[in-house]
C-alpha cells in the first residue's frame, strides 16, 4: 500500500511525479504530495484526498516549478487520520521523505527524538524516521541513513532527499517493494515497474538494505557496509497499454474483459501434448508424490481461489489441502514440517502477510511455490519455486482477471497432482486439460450477457444485505461474489454453504434480503432448490446462477443468469464472470467509485 515515486534528471519534473503518482494510485489514495528541489530549498505540495482532487489543484497554483529532482507520495494511511499535515512527503526543509510501510517502534523513537528537542507535527509513525535522519544528519547522507537504519524497526521503502545535496535522492527497502528505473540520462523510483513504463522499461530490483543514489548522471548501489555493488538490470515485459484504460470506463471492467486472454496465458505455456507440465519451476513428480500436506496461503481473493483449489485438489486427486488465511497462518503455529508443501498465491506478491508467512513456511522447513502476477516480486524472488500468473498489469483495487487467474492455476494444479498421483489416468488428464482450454471462449459469452448483470443490480442496488449460498464449489465461489460486491458498492453480503442456513443465519431473510444462489454443480441441484425455496417461503428475492438447461420450479426464482454449460468441474472459471459484473453494475449504479473503492488499496504491504 502506499505508492512512492522519485524522478532525478534533466527535465522539469512535477508532471512527471505526479503522473507516475497516478499509476500507483491504486496502491493508496488518502492523500498525495511530491517534493521538489526549487532552487536552495525543498518545496513541498501536498494535499488530502486522490491525486485529481487535492494535490492536482494545489500544484496548479504553484505556476513556476522548474525543479528537476523530486519525490512523491500516494498514501494509504497506517497511523494518522487521512489529512493534509499527515500527508507525505514528511520533513523539516533540511530532510525530506516519502515512506511505505509501517515503524513499529515509532513510539520509542519518537520519545528519544522528542528528548532530543524535537517537535512533531503529523501523527504518523513515519515522522520518526525523518526526524531521525535529521538527527544523525552531519554532512553525509549515507552516514545519516545507516545510523538510522539501525535504529528502526518494520517495514520501509523510504525515498529521501537532503536540501544539502542538490538533485539527489537516496532509497532504501526493507520488506516494502522499491524499484529503480534506468532511462536514458534520467533514472527513477517507483514502488512498481507500471509507474514508469512510459519512460523506460528497465529497472533494477532493489534488495533488502541496499541503497541506491540517483542523480542525473545515473544510479549507484551501496550496501549497508557503504561497499559499492553492481546490480543486474531488468527488463519489464509488461506493455505500457495494458496498465491503461483503453476505453474502458473502468479499470475492473477492462480487467474482466482481458480475462479470457489472462486465462490463456496462464494454461497454454503449461499444457503440453495434454499434460500439465511444471518443470519452468522444478516442482517434480516425485516431489508432488512425496509431499505429507498440502497447504495453500493467501489472503482475500486468493485465498478464495485456494478454496477452489481445496475442492478440486481433494476431489480429483484424493489430496488433502488445508486453506490458510495468511494473516492467522502466521501467529497459529502451523503444524507444517519438511514433508509439505506450501503454495503461497499473491496477485503483487507483495503482500506482507503473504510474504510472512512464506517466510515462515521457510523457516519450518517446508517447499514453497509461489504463485504470483508481478515477476520480480519479493514473494517469487523469496519462495523456493515460482510459476507467474501471466495476467498483466490488475489496477483496478477489486481483483477480477488475477483472480481468475489464480483459479485457472488451481486447475492445472489439481490436475498434475491427480496424474502423478495416479487419480486420473493421461485419458482424462488430456480431456480435462481440452476442456479447459475452451474455456476462454466460454467465458467471453459470459462477458457478452451485460444486460442480465445490469437488471440483477438495479433490482439489488437498494439492499442493505444479502446473501450469497452454494454448495461445493459454489460455495467457495460465493465467497469471492460476496467479497466483491462488499467491496465496491458497500452492501454488506455474506457467503453461506446452502445447507449450513436454517442452522442460524436463515433468520436474517426477509423480504428485503436478496439471496444470490449459485447452483453450477448438477449433483447437487436439487438439494439446493430446496435451499432456495426455503429463502423463498421467507420472502427473499431469489437470483439463480446456473446451468442454462436446468429446470426448476420457476416460483421460487425471481431472476436466473444463465451460464453455458460446461463439465462442472470448471463451472467456478465461468460462473464467476456474473458474480463480478452483477457487483460492478451495482457499485455503479450506486455511484460509488469502482476502481478506488473507500478504505482499500491494492497490494497490501502492511501487515
Ligand atoms: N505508515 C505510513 C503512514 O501512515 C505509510 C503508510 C503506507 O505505507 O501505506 O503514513
Amino acid at each position: 500500500m502506499c505508492g512512492i515515486v522519485g524522478y532525478a534528471g534533466k527535465e522539469v519534473c512535477a508532471d512527471i511525479l505526479v503522473n507516475a503518482l497516478k499509476k500507483l494510485e491504486y496502491r493508496g489514495y488518502d492523500s498525495a504530495g511530491i517534493a521538489l528541489f526549487e532552487g536552495d530549498r525543498i518545496k513541498t505540495v501536498k494535499a488530502m484526498g486522490k491525486i485529481n482532487d487535492g494535490l492536482v489543484p494545489k500544484l496548479s497554483e504553484r505556476k513556476n516549478l522548474t525543479a528537476t529532482c523530486g519525490i512523491g507520495h500516494t498514501r494509504w494511511a497506517t497511523h494518522g487520520e487521512p489529512s493534509d499535515v499527515n500527508s507525505h512527503p514528511i520533513g523539516n526543509g533540511r530532510v525530506s521523505i516519502v515512506h511505505n510501510g509501517i515503524i513499529e517502534n515509532y513510539r520509542e523513537l519518537k520519545k528519544f527524538l522528542v528528548s532530543k528537542g524535537y517537535g512533531f507535527e503529523s501523527e504518523t509513525d513515519t515522522e520518526t524516521v525523518a526526524k531521525l535522519l535529521d538527527f544523525y544528519y552531519e554532512g553525509d547522507p549515507l552516514e545519516a541513513i545507516y545510523k538510522a537504519l539501525n535504529d528502526i524497526e518494520g517495514a520501509y521503502a523510504l525515498s529521501i532527499i537532503f536540501r544539502e545535496h542538490k538533485n539527489r535522492i537516496y532509497a532504501v527497502r526493507k520488506e516494502s517493494p522499491l524499484i529503480i528505473g534506468a532511462g536514458k540520462g534520467e533514472s527513477f523510483i517507483a514502488s512498481d515497474v507500471t509507474a514508469i513504463l512510459e519512460h523506460t522499461r528497465e529497472y533494477y530490483l532493489l534488495e533488502h538494505h541496499e541503497i541506491a543514489v540517483l542523480d542525473e548522471n545515473g544510479i549507484k548501489f551501496y550496501d549497508m557496509h557503504g561497499y559499492d555493488i553492481e546490480k543486474e538490470l531488468q527488463t519489464a515485459t509488461w506493455d505500457i497499454t495494458a496498465a491503461q484504460k483503453g476505453g474502458y470506463e473502468h479499470f475492473m471492467l477492462k480487467e474482466i474483459a482481458e480475462q479470457p486472454s489472462a486465462i490463456k496465458n496462464t494454461l497454454s505455456p503449461r499444457i503440453k501434448d495434454g499434460l500439465v507440465d511444471f518443470s519452468e519451476c522444478g516442482l517434480t513428480d516425485e516431489k508432488i508424490r512425496n509431499y505429507h500436506n498440502i497447504y495453500i496461503v493467501g489472503c482475500g481473493s486468493a485465498m478464495h481461489s485456494g478454496l477452489v483449489g481445496k475442492s478440486l485438489i481433494e476431489s480429483l486427486a484424493r489430496t488433502r489441502v488445508t486453506v490458510e488465511i495468511a494473516s492467522e497462518f502466521r501467529y497459529q503455529n502451523p503444524l507444517v514440517t519438511e514433508n509439505d508443501l506450501v503454495i503461497i498465491i499473491s496477485q503483487s506478491g507483495e503482500t506482507a502477510d503473504t510474504l510472512e508467512a512464506l517466510k515462515l513456511s521457510r523457516r519450518l522447513g517446508a517447499d514453497t511455490l509461489a504463485i504470483v502476477n508481478v515477476v520480480g516480486s519479493s514473494i517469487a524472488r523469496d519462495a523456493d519455486m515460482v510459476m507467474y500468473t501471466n495476467a498483466g498489469p490488475e489496477i483496478s483495487v477489486c481483483s477480477t482477471k488475477a483472480y481468475a487467474v489464480q483459479v485457472a492455476f488451481m486447475y492445472l494444479l489439481a490436475v498434475k497432482v491427480a496424474f502423478v498421483k495416479d487419480c486420473i489416468d493421461a485419458g482424462y488428464c488430456r480431456e480435462l486439460t481440452e476442456q479447459l482450454l475452451q474455456i476462454p471462449g466460454v467465458i467471453q459469452k459470459c462477458i457478452d450477457r451485460k444486460e442480465d448483470y445490469q437488471f440483477v443490480a438495479s433490482k439489488i442496488m437498494s439492499a442493505k444485505s444479502l446473501l450469497y449460498i452454494g454448495r461445493g464449489l459454489d460455495h467457495a465461489l460465493s465467497m469471492e461474489g460476496s467479497l466483491k460486491l462488499k467491496e465496491i458498492s458497500y452492501i454488506h453480503s455474506e457467503a453461506y454453504a446452502a445447507g449450513e442456513l436454517k442452522h442460524g443465519t436463515i433468520s436474517l431473510i426477509t423480504e428485503d434480503t436478496p439471496v444470490i444462489a449459485v447452483a453450477t454443480q448438477r449433483r447437487l441441484f436439487d438439494k439446493m432448490t430446496s435451499n432456495v425455496k426455503e429463502c423463498k417461503t421467507r420472502g427473499a428475492k431469489i437470483v439463480m446462477v446456473c446451468h442454462e438447461d436446468m429446470t426448476m420450479d420457476e416460483s421460487c426464482v425471481d431472476y436466473k443468469i444463465p451460464l453455458p454449460s460446461v463439465n462442472d468441474l470448471l463451472m467456478p472459471l465461468i460462473t464467476v464472470v456474473p458474480l463480478q459484473m452483477i457487483a460492478y453494475y451495482t457499485s455503479v449504479y450506486l455511484g460509488c467509485d469502482v476502481d478506488m473503492p473507500r478504505n482499500l488499496a491494492k497490494s497490501v504491504t502492511v501487515e
